[in-house]
């Protein structure tokens, strides 16, 4: 069962990465956007790790909601609200129950997915977020390694897609040719999930 601390150390552990990351992610945007999405990152993670020390949460999906809420103020831009939609829908899913199973993460997570594509208006194949997460979702019931397998997979996919939704449709078919910048900080948020859940899977096996 995932508790309140694996939610807590999920939000740590991108926070981390997204910071490692935050250059490759700003050099994606430079391609085909504005060259900010290593620094919103960065900077919405690290106002969600700091919020989680001092409220603590005592429930996963509260641990969700208020990252969530925190992603939304701190980071402008698109990403800021979709981020923040994600994880504020994904946490409304899981309700106040004390611990969940992966299925019923998967299945919240399936919920969040849905709410950015339809705040977005984006779909599949739009080269957006979306293409590491959708992918994900579908097998994060099976486990964490498959999802952020799917993730990374995903994201490297949208190499030789045209961006149709978000700044980078601005480009056209110039944005063929460039990786989207927020597919590949969604891989990182999948991919500090199984590196959460370790080996054993969150203790859930
Ligand atoms: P901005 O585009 O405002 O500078 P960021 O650079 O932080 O914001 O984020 C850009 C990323 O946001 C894109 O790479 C894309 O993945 C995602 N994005 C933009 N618009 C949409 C949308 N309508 N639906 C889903 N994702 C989107
Ligand atoms: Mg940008």
């Amino acid at each position: 069962m995932l508790d309140t601390d694996f939610f807590r150390r999920w939000m740590v552990a991108t926070a981390a990465a997204m910071d490692r990351e935050a250059d490759r992610l700003t050099e994606l945007d430079a391609a085909i956007g504005d060259a900010d999405h290593g620094s919103n990152m960065r900077r919405g993670f690290a106002a969600v790790s700091d919020v989680l020390d001092k409220e603590a949460p005592t429930a996963p999906g509260t641990v969700l909601t208020l990252a969530g809420r925190h992603l939304i103020s701190t980071v402008g831009g698109a990403s800021g609200p979709l981020y923040g939609t994600l994880l504020r829908r994904t946490g409304k899913a899981l309700g106040d129950a004390q611990e969940v199973t992966r299925e019923q993460l998967a299945e919240a997570l399936g919920a969040g997915v849905a709410a950015v594509a339809q705040l977005g208006g984006a779909q599949a194949g739009d080269k957006t977020m979306l293409d590491a997460l959708l992918p994900a979702v579908k097998v994060l019931g099976a486990s964490f390694d498959r999802a952020r397998e799917a993730a990374l997979e995903g994201a490297l996919e949208t190499v030789p897609l045209r961006a149709r939704k978000g700044r980078a449709s601005y480009l056209g078919e110039r944005s063929i040719g460039h990786q989207d910048p927020g597919a590949a900080s969604s891989a990182l948020l999948l991919g500090a999930l199984a590196e959460t859940a370790g080996p054993s899977g969150g203790g859930d096996a």
